[in-house]
């Protein structure tokens, strides 16, 4: 039994996400937080080298961002946003629009990343609906993780997690992801046996496709080469479909540029935000598409109208926390920062990828990833102790099945870098 009062509190009455309670041992309990590092109560120090489920962009509590949020709570905490509007959330629209790539400028907002995926999924199926057309199924790849409400979850693929809910969820065609990393003799053929398979798939009754542009996130950082999405895109748009970009996780600077999509040649015509949309201080989602799209849904009728919202829907105290972000995110300092932590994992991939139980070594930008050869599988027991091993040195790493990665919040120093590095390679030689 928890002696801590917050923990005998917590055990009692808290559910807690991704926990099988029986087996987890006690949470840890976090005071407070700055820089890349978490605090608990007695001041034992974690660094925070997955920025918190990769929300965090400029370390935890920055002031900057927490003044905006106290000053926006002392103008107006909320209004509806049906029939009202405020600053911030026009501004931010703007804002956000004026670096969304092409004409991705008409936004919708919402409340966390499994939002922003529902309302594109919703928005590309009403869309073909609005204008008559018989475009009633979607696209997705193996391994592809959105979100853990009903339609992203019908989207996704992820590890068995759906299994309770399977015949629950609508229909989604599944095409194999031909994930590569440093030195994969067979990315070509990967790529190949998936653009068949997509040309398979391709129909008049498609909708849309919907991806994790460059890394698949939670299916384990899985990278795919800029120019197979680039291919996959025309393809799609030939046949009449839309394309989702799920950007919930790789916008705001992961891949080295704000967006994934900075590093392809064609534009989505819908993109999901949230995560890093706050810098890591408030929920919120947006979903971003085009005037054309938008204007699908034009008419004197109210059905033909998007009728999706939520209580929260851009709440101000988000969107000032949002807009205190992005003056962050913009400034020179932290493209600086994006190249110093990409050029710090490249130097440091050698020395990975000779570690003999080491394999699949992958970068994209800010993200490092590599396999413990030997190390168990997603939900096993490897991760957990794998979480223990890196906690006892003071290091929150997370990972996913044997697949160890970094995602630094972008303040993270070089020396501290070096010690995620470090783990990394300690680990390796303990698990593998
Ligand atoms: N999409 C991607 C790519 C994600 O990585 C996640 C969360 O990890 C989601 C959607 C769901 O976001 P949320 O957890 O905010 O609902």
């Amino acid at each position: 039994m928890a002696t801590d009062p917050i923990l005998a509190l917590d055990a009692r009455h808290v559910w807690h996400p991704f926990t099988q309670a029986r087996t987890a041992p006690d949470p840890t309990v976090i005071v407070r937080g700055e820089g890349a590092s978490l605090y608990t109560a007695d001041g034992t120090r974690l660094l925070d080298l997955v920025s918190s489920w990769w929300v965090n962009l400029h370390g935890h509590a920055h002031p900057h961002i927490a003044g905006a949020i106290a000053a926006q709570a002392h103008a107006l905490e909320h209004v509806m946003f049906a029939g009202f509007t405020h600053p911030p959330a026009a501004t931010l629209a703007a804002r956000l629009a004026a670096q969304l790539p092409g004409d991705l400028n008409r936004l919708f907002y919402s409340d966390n990343g499994s939002t922003a995926v529902e309302v594109a999924l919703k928005m590309a199926l009403q869309a073909a609906h609005n204008r008559g057309e018989a475009r009633t199924r979607l696209l997705a790849f193996e391994g592809g993780y959105h979100g853990d409400t009903f339609g992203a979850m019908s989207a996704g693929a992820s590890s068995g997690f759906y299994a309770p809910f399977q015949d629950k969820l609508f229909d989604v065609t599944f095409l194999p992801y031909p994930a590569t990393w440093a030195g994969d003799p067979a990315v070509e053929a990967k790529e190949a046996a998936a653009l068949q398979a997509l040309d398979a798939a391709l129909g008049e009754d498609v909708a849309a496709i919907i991806l994790e542009p460059l890394l698949q996130g939670a299916a384990g950082m899985r990278l795919t080469r800029p120019a197979f999405v680039d291919e996959v895109m025309r393809r799609v748009r030939g046949a009449g479909a839309l394309v989702i970009f799920d950007e919930v996780m790789t916008g705001f600077g992961r891949t080295g540029q704000l967006w994934a999509a900075r590093h392809l040649q064609e534009v989505p015509d819908l993109m999901c935000l949230s995560k890093g949309l706050t810098g890591g201080f408030l929920p919120m989602g947006v979903t971003a598409t085009t005037q054309a799209l938008y204007h699908a849904f034009d008419g004197d009728a109210f059905a033909q109208a998007f009728a999706h919202g939520h209580s929260y829907t851009a709440n101000p105290l988000a969107c000032a926390a949002a807009l205190a972000s992005l003056d962050l995110t913009l400034s020179p300092q932290t493209a600086g920062h994006w190249a110093r932590i990409g050029a710090a994992h490249a130097a440091f991939m050698p020395e990975l990828m000779a570690h003999p139980h080491i394999q699949q070594v992958r970068q994209c930008g800010t993200v490092l990833a590599a396999e413990i050869h030997g190390a168990g599988d997603y939900g096993g027991n490897t991760s957990l102790e794998l979480r223990q091993f890196f906690a006892a040195r003071g290091l929150l790493l997370r990972p996913l099945g044997n697949v160890v990665y970094l995602l630094p919040p972008y303040i993270v120093t070089n020396e501290e870098l070096r010690r995620g590095h470090e783990a990394l390679l300690a680990a390796a030689t303990g698990f593998g």
